[in-house]
Formats: structure tokens, C-alpha cells, sequence
């Protein structure tokens, strides 16, 4: 598989793939070829308006996790992760809350999740979002995580 094959105008596959844990452990984080739609997906209407909004050039934490790296980094069972349908954001010098706000108004999602943000800390925490390729599917589902908690919509 191509890591430098380009998913959209900013982004590449090794991007949506990467992860330093399974570079440490050894594990293969390689895809099925049929997530790659997907992966492109969240590309194309994720990562690239936000991208296009804030002109700064980021890579997400991360995109696609296999079942064994999830399993090793504490993941959830069912974690979009793993379907190559979430990915994790974080861009320099911009809250995390001001992004999550910015994606809630402004993309179709999923699911938006901002979390362990402390509030004072803008660096703090990172925004996960999700889509699915069937826009019907999609929840519109807004979440903050935080101490170990769900809460609804984006909290401070
Ligand atoms: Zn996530």
C-alpha cells in the first residue's frame, strides 16, 4: 500500500495510518483496501474545510486504527477508529473548544466529540469527529468527554 498516495489536496494516507504506537510495538496499522473510501471521505469533507478555514497546515493525531492497535492503546470496542470512519484533530496555536464550536456550525458529522479539554488550557485535549459515507446515517451527535464522562453537547 502506498503511504504517500494522496487522499486529497493536503492529505495522504500515511497520515490517516500513522500512529507511533504501532511504529513502537511493531504493529501493522495497514488498512483493508475497502476503508479507503472512507478514509478519503473524512479527507475530502473533514480535514480539507478545515484546512481550507484556518489556512494552517496540520496532520490529525489520528485516522484509521486497526482492531489490534486499538485493543493496545485502550480504544473503545466499538470506536469509529477502526471502520475508517474517525479521525482525531488538533491544529497549532487554536483551542480545541474554538474547533470543536467551528465544526459543530459548519460540517456534516457523526459524531463530534471534544475531548479532555480542560477549560483554561486551550491546547488541551483534541476534537474527534466522524462520518459516515451515507449521509442519512450520519447523528449529528455532539459530545464533550471529559473526567471520564460523556456530556452533552460542548462544554467548557
Ligand atoms: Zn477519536
Amino acid at each position: 500500500m502506498d503511504r504517500s498516495k494522496r487522499l486529497s489536496t493536503h492529505f495522504t494516507l500515511g497520515e490517516m495510518i500513522k500512529s507511533g504506537t504501532a511504529a513502537r510495538k511493531g504493529i501493522d496499522n495497514t488498512p483493508p483496501e475497502a476503508l479507503i473510501p472512507k478514509l478519503t471521505l473524512l479527507c475530502t469533507r473533514i480535514l480539507e474545510p478545515i484546512r481550507q478555514h484556518y489556512g494552517i497546515p496540520f496532520a490529525p493525531n489520528s485516522g484509521y486504527r486497526s482492531e489490534v492497535l486499538n485493543q493496545t492503546i485502550g480504544g473503545s470496542s466499538k470506536s469509529q477508529h477502526c471502520k475508517g470512519e474517525a479521525v482525531d484533530v488538533e491544529i497549532p496555536g487554536i483551542s480545541n473548544y474554538q474547533l470543536a464550536l467551528w465544526i459543530r456550525d459548519n460540517l456534516e458529522f457523526d459524531q463530534l466529540i471534544l475531548e479532555c479539554y480542560q477549560s483554561g488550557d486551550p491546547g488541551s485535549g483534541w476534537v474527534h469527529v466522524s462520518l459516515k459515507q451515507n449521509a442519512s446515517d450520519n447523528r449529528s451527535q455532539v459530545l464533550t468527554y471529559s473526567n471520564r464522562q460523556y456530556h452533552q453537547g460542548l462544554v467548557r
